[in-house]
């Protein structure tokens, strides 16, 4: 991402200046008890307008933790979180109402917990713009056509135990929707769902980021969507440690081909982490000998091997 890159040289002033969605050393620390939990342990991310990302990572690495902050339902412990100018660590209530009704739209990653038991799709639809005191005339005409940009038409006077997963999580996305939205944050929407029916939720997401112009940010177990976007995020024990870009380019044959390029994430002190088979094999374990080699840095073994004393060393290298 070139707009990342001359943002973290021009210097720290202008992080993520033009981004929509700005996470800057975000941390959130869960404390129970005598307990605490470092969800997020310093994230960063930046996500432009009109992006649509896959978040992916291991269960427990943060990333529902990670979107409850974005959706305004949960707040930093610590960092910085800019969403479409919104100060997330600075948000009085009264803001934060607005915040999650106007700016954002969030599918939680329970299906169940996205809809209203004894509401009918064109309830639960208008319920959010109801709220937000919209014209019953413009409501009436927006639950038609979400519903109907959605594919779950047929579904208006349904209620969720008349639906499948699919549908309910189709119907989940419009609600979110309702009160147009600038970012659309969906967390595992196709988690329960089979493939057939998780490509089609996900064709639908695709779609509402193409016409709508929404940008949307999408947590997935699936190992695969890094087809279906531009971008996969990979986050790790809390932080963003690597990046999966897509993009087109022309074969040596002249034909169009879909190249998937991985890239390590660096923070702003300049911290990568190094992929565990690479650590492996080449055994880098705690010390490591960096060198700029003209157009590159190579990351070596420290060569030392077993160090008996590691302080003695410290003290002859001083
Ligand atoms: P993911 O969505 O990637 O599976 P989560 O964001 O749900 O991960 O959780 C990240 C970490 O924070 C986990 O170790 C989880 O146990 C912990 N965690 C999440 N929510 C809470 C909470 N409300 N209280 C305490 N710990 C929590
Ligand atoms: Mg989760």
């Amino acid at each position: 991402m070139p707009e990342v890159g001359s943002a973290t040289v021009r210097g720290p002033e202008v992080f993520g200046q033009d981004a929509l969605i700005v996470c800057d050393s975000l941390v959130r620390i869960y404390q129970t008890g005598s307990i605490e939990v470092q969800a997020l342990q310093g994230l960063d991310l930046l996500v432009n307008a009109g992006e649509m990302i896959a978040l992916v990572g291991a269960s427990g690495s943060g990333k529902s933790t990670l979107l409850s902050l974005l959706a305004g339902i949960d707040a930093p412990t610590a960092g910085k979180a800019r969403v479409a100018g919104w100060d997330l660590l600075d948000l009085s209530a009264r803001d934060r109402v607005k915040y999650r009704r106007h700016t954002v739209g969030y599918v939680r990653q329970q299906t169940a917990q996205n809809l209203v038991p004894y509401l009918t799709a064109a309830q639960v639809v208008d319920l959010p713009m109801t709220l937000a005191r919209v014209p019953g005339k413009e409501r009436a005409q927006r639950v038609e056509s979400l519903l109907e940009s959605v594919g779950v038409a047929h579904c208006r006077d349904r209620r969720p135990g008349q639906m499948s997963g699919g549908e309910q999580m189709r119907v989940a996305i419009a609600v979110a929707l309702a009160n147009q939205p600038k970012v659309l944050l969906a967390d595992e929407p196709t988690g329960e769902l089979d493939t057939q029916t998780s490509a089609q939720v996900f064709g639908v997401l695709r779609e509402v980021n193409r016409e709508l112009g929404v940008t949307i940010v999408v947590v997935t177990h699936d190992p695969d969507v890094s087809g279906q976007v531009e971008r996969t995020v990979a986050i790790r024990d809390g932080r963003t440690s690597s990046e999966v870009l897509r993009r087109t380019s022309t074969a040596e044959n002249g034909d169009d081909e879909v190249v998937h390029e991985e890239y390590a994430v660096m923070d702003r002190a300049g911290r990568v982490q190094v992929p565990k088979d690479y650590r492996e094999a080449l055994n880098l374990t705690r010390r490591v000998r960096l060198a700029l080699e003209g157009d590159h840095v190579s990351v070596r073994p420290d060569g030392l091997g077993q160090i008996a004393n590691p302080e003695r060393v410290g003290e002859e290298q001083a």
